[in-house]
This record gives C-alpha cells, sequence and structure tokens, in this order.
C-alpha cells in the first residue's frame, strides 16, 4: 500500500471509485498477479517496452479484473497500450470461445490503423488454438464488404478496430457475431463524444445493448469534459476514474 501510495506520488496519478486495485510496478508483476501470457510479455520486450508508463501502472490491474474504466491522460503517455495489453491477455483467457471478443473504436481511419500496428506487434505469435492465431481485423471498407457480401465468416476475428460509421453499418447488416463480445473500448473518448460524433457512438451503444452482453467498458483520452464524466457514469457500472498529470475541461 505504500508503494502504491509513492508509485501515484511519483506521476500525479488522481485515482477514483470504489476498491482500487493497486498498480504495477513492473510489467513482470502481470505474471504474478494476472498470470500474464509469457509471450505477450516477450513481445512487450522484443519491441522495446520494458517499463510501464503511468497509465499502464494504474489502467492494466483494474482492466484485468474486468473493472469499467475511465481513463485520462496525456497524448504520448501510452494509452494504446493501456488498452490493448490486457484485452489480448482477456482473449487469450477466452480462448475456447469463437468469434468477436474486443471492440475498439476510435475516431479516424489514421488512429485505427495506428492501434492496428501496435496490436499485430503486440499479438505476434500469439495462438488460441493449435492452428489458430489471435486475429485482429482492421474494419476497411472492403472487409466490411466481405462480412456483408458473407465472403468471410461473421466469427473470424478476435479484435476489431473500427472507426464509428463503418460498425455502425455492419451492425445495421448484422453482418457481425457479436455473441462473445465482452470487451467495448472507446479511444479518443472526448472525441466521439462531442458533437460531431455523439449521435454515432450512441448508436453503436443502443444497437449493441439491444443484443443483453455482459461488456467491459472503457474510455480513455487526454482530456475529460464534465459531459465525458456524465455519459461514462450512466453507460459504466461502478467505473475506476483514473487521471495521470492535470485534469483539463
Ligand atoms: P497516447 O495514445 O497516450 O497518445 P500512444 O499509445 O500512441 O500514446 O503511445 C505513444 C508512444 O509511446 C508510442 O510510440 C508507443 O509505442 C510508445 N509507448 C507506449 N508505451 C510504452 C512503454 N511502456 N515503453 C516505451 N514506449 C511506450
Ligand atoms: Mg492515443
Amino acid at each position: 500500500a505504500e508503494e502504491a501510495t509513492a508509485l501515484r506520488k511519483s506521476y500525479k496519478g488522481n485515482i477514483s471509485g470504489e476498491d482500487i486495485p493497486f498498480p504495477i510496478g513492473s510489467f513482470e508483476d502481470l505474471i504474478t498477479r494476472f498470470n500474464l501470457d509469457k509471450r505477450l510479455l516477450s513481445n512487450l520486450i522484443d519491441n522495446h517496452f520494458t517499463e510501464p508508463t503511468p497509465i499502464q501502472c494504474e489502467s492494466l490491474p483494474i482492466t484485468l479484473y474486468d473493472r469499467d474504466l475511465l481513463a485520462c491522460a496525456p497524448t504520448g503517455s501510452g494509452k494504446t497500450l493501456s488498452f490493448l495489453i490486457p484485452l489480448v491477455q482477456q482473449v487469450i483467457n477466452q480462448k475456447e470461445k469463437e468469434g468477436l471478443k474486443g471492440l475498439i473504436i476510435s475516431p479516424t481511419k489514421e488512429l485505427a490503423n495506428q492501434i492496428y500496428m501496435e496490436c499485430i506487434k503486440l499479438t505476434n505469435r500469439i495462438f488460441l488454438g493449435k492452428k489458430k492465431p489471435l486475429q485482429i481485423g482492421l474494419l476497411s471498407r472492403s472487409l466490411s464488404a466481405k462480412f456483408k457480401n458473407r465472403v468471410i465468416n461473421d466469427k473470424k476475428y478476435d479484435i476489431i478496430i473500427t472507426t464509428p460509421l463503418r460498425l455502425i453499418d455492419l451492425l445495421n447488416a448484422e453482418a457481425l457475431d457479436l455473441n462473445n463480445l465482452r470487451h467495448l473500448i472507446f479511444d479518443e473518448a472526448d472525441k466521439l463524444f462531442d458533437k460531431t460524433f455523439v449521435e454515432q457512438s450512441d448508436s453503436i451503444l443502443s444497437l449493441i445493448s439491444a443484443k443483453n452482453l455482459k461488456l467491459r467498458k472503457s474510455m480513455y483520452s487526454a482530456t475529460i469534459p464534465s459531459h465525458i464524466e456524465d455519459i461514462a457514469k450512466s453507460l459504466m457500472l461502478d467505473p475506476v476514474r483514473v487521471i495521470i498529470g492535470h485534469k483539463e475541461s
């Protein structure tokens, strides 16, 4: 507990919510505490991710305990791996289930592509079954068309990264099997819930919640305007809020 307090002080972490887990001090802590897949750890090291950043120290345990999360940390502070590392581990934990398990929503194609590239590095040589590599889909126009034309199986991907409109289109076409979906991530949540995008994000939420899934939700952004906090409270169950650095609004 003292270590946690010192660690939080060192990076000006402000964490609120019920039953907040202790942060990690190193990626190796994830092996003892959460039985992190060894391959996942070696992929981190191979990519020179040796020490977790503050937002990673806090958000990895919260997410691995399957808690809802609202995370705010400055641009460039490693928010992408904050959601990818636990998601990949949770997908590995769910490996007996077929099809889509995690959905990442990003406001722009460029960002979606960056997340995809980082996820490819992280999942290198990770298999869910004998000959079944963990499959990640970037929902491009052509991939979306393949789903809709049933050229590819609606259970092919374990994780899909998408912009809002592509996803809405696919959900409306009922071209994606959502039965095993458990993790919903909004990256750049301040943008996804601003005037331009809020209707799209609301449609996604209503299309998905119509399926009555037990979903873990998380939002990541560089700022937390007050309306995002209200949205988080209404969408999430006992969320933990993590703010690294100063709160902006
Ligand atoms: P954010 O989304 O918070 O703006 P990113 O997730 O895009 O930040 O990360 C910024 C950069 O930091 C990326 O190049 C990423 O690969 C790198 N990075 C992330 N986590 C670590 C880490 N633990 N150690 C070293 N570099 C990291
Ligand atoms: Mg980012």
